[in-house]
């Protein structure tokens, strides 16, 4: 047996020391019944059984899904007036909202969700999207033989007038190579550069007007190929929220 240096004495010492330490502990701490029961409640028995019935947490490698990117279509005029009317009675609003819903058909399928707003329409305070683009045609007047062709104005109120100016630019790119029309900025007007709607959208909401033809001299255009038209907006917004290069210098 190890060989033990405690005399009786002192090992009654010990115990003694031993005694006077755990009675000033419990001095300190005395556990009552409800701190009993608290630490019982707290302790849970691992159950080894469950665990093992437990299917395995499945790695979900699908990403998040994705919330649709929202652009805001303004069909001119629709909900409040025929806009400009040509004397065989095509008014340009049937014109602005029939190009307003073959560019949402071609948007929605490239996987973007598409507002067709009306002229006034409520929803454009504060309205919030990746672009709005309000669609409106020129005159059916004859007005001389270069009143033909399309033009854009940007809001000039946007938090940040490049993200406006970038969406015109690629609009403007676009449109002229898809219908061939030419671009007419110097007939740009006030209601163009001023336009109601610029003044409601939420100031992070890039926003153009565009004039996509005159109802007079590019009458075939607009009514017979909306097709072309629409494609030409859609081209330009796509140019610009997925961020495309711009081939024809500004
Ligand atoms: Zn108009």
């Amino acid at each position: 047996m190890p060989a033990s240096d405690l005399s009786p004495r002192r090992f009654v010492l010990r115990g003694l020391s031993l005694a006077l330490l755990m009675a000033t502990f419990f001095s300190l701490w005395s556990p009552s019944l409800d701190d009993f029961n608290r630490l019982k409640a707290r302790w849970q028995w691992p159950d080894w059984g469950a665990a093992a019935d437990a299917p395995a947490p499945a790695f979900d490698a699908t990403p998040a899904a994705a919330v649709p990117v929202r652009i805001g279509l303004v069909a001119g005029h629709w909900g409040n007036d025929a806009g400009a009317v040509c004397p065989n009675g095509t008014t340009e609003v049937e014109i602005n909202l029939r190009v307003a819903t073959l560019v949402q058909e071609e948007l929605t399928t490239a996987g973007y969700q598409v507002d067709i707003l009306q002229e006034f329409d409520p929803r454009l305070q504060n309205y919030q999207a990746a672009a709005l683009v309000s669609i409106h045609s020129d005159s059916c007047e004859y007005r001389g033989d270069d009143a033909s062709g399309y033009k854009i104005a940007r809001a000039a109120s946007a938090y940040d007038s490049n993200l406006a100016n970038r969406l015109l630019l690629c609009l403007r790119d676009r449109y002229g190579q898809a219908t061939g029309l030419d671009y007419h900025p110097n007939t740009i007007t006030p209601d163009m550069s001023e336009y109601h709607a610029f003044g409601e959208v939420s100031p992070s909401t890039p926003a153009v007007i565009i004039e996509i033809g005159f109802m007079n001299l590019d009458y075939n255009l607009l009514t017979r190929h909306p097709d072309v038209v629409a494609r030409g907006i859609a081209s330009g917004i796509l140019c610009y929220v997925r961020n495309e290069n711009i081939e024809s210098s500004p």
